[in-house]
């Protein structure tokens, strides 16, 4: 028996941005029902990464997803395998909570086609879950920065979509809709075997969740491996020049500063 697809793999990707090479030989494969976190000190690549792996920018080398060339993909068909939450989306003017989140089912409708009523019934749900349901008639700038990721999150929910990739979720929340809104994609991934690739600001966050970590520094991977694998306090003096504490946790690292001055 041959070994399933990997959700994703990438193979020697490089992003080029701006004269400058921002990515260079990443090599990333994900399983189906994973979930990776791609850590890393600011302007490492983290995003770019996501980026290429969405297809959204330009790179040479490999990216497939569920097997296919991801340059090949109409943007429908992609949008049907893959939601993305990019760091700082655009918010549209004048438009409400729930015309936002319905904007997840586009790649369903039938060109010129309105949303049916099962479209709405999947946002609500979606809705619900989010605890935006109050918020459906809102319009987004009026929204809070972490009343606001819920429902970008809403929108890429609103997808269906087998893979999830995600910029800093969670970088506007308090520490209660953090976990609010990392144990949903949690349950979802294990309800619906949903590969979960995402950014992490926060170390312990990242470890507290992920399956596997990658590190990158310089837009190349420098180490991969469990949360207590990368980790650690020396990996985090090397590529982020911290100083911490890295403390067990039923064998998920936390991260502590420490203040030497
Ligand atoms: P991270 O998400 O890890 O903080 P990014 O992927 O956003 O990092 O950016 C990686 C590097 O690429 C940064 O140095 C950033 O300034 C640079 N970069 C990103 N986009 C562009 C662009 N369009 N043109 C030039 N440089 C870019
Ligand atoms: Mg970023």
């Amino acid at each position: 028996m041959t070994a399933p697809e990997p959700v994703i793999a990438t193979r020697d990707v490089r992003v080029e941005l701006g004269g400058s090479r921002i990515l260079d030989g990443i090599d990333l494969t994900v399983t189906a029902g994973e979930w990776v976190a791609v850590i890393g000190p600011n302007g490492a690549g983290k995003s770019t990464l996501l980026n290429a792996v969405s297809g959204l920018v330009p790179a040479t080398g490999d990216v497939r997803l569920f097997g296919r060339d991801v340059r090949r993909m109409r943007h429908r068909d992609r949008a049907r395998v893959l939601a993305s939450v990019a760091q700082s989306p655009i918010v549209p003017p004048g438009i409400t909570v729930l015309d936002y989140a319905l904007l997840g089912r586009t790649p369903y409708l039938p060109r010129f086609g309105r949303e049916s009523r099962a479209d709405l019934e999947v946002v609500r749900d979606v809705l619900v879950r989010l605890e935006l349901l109050d918020f459906a008639d809102r319009v987004l700038v009026t929204l809070s920065g972490g009343e606001l990721q819920r429902v970008f999150l809403a929108r890429a929910l609103a997808q269906q979509t087998r893979l999830l990739l995600l910029d800093e979720p969670t970088s506007a929340l308090d520490i209660g809709h953090q976990q609010d809104v990392l144990d949903l994609v949690d349950d979802l991934r294990h309800d619906h075997e949903l590969t979960v690739l995402t950014t992490m600001h926060d170390l312990s966050t990242a470890g507290a969740y992920a399956d596997r970590v990658v590190l990158l520094a310089g837009g190349r991977v420098v180490a991969e491996g469990t949360p207590r694998e990368v980790i650690t306090e020396e990996v985090l003096a090397t590529h982020y020049q911290a100083r911490v504490r890295v403390i067990d946790a039923d064998d998920r690292p936390v991260v502590v500063p420490v203040r030497t001055r």
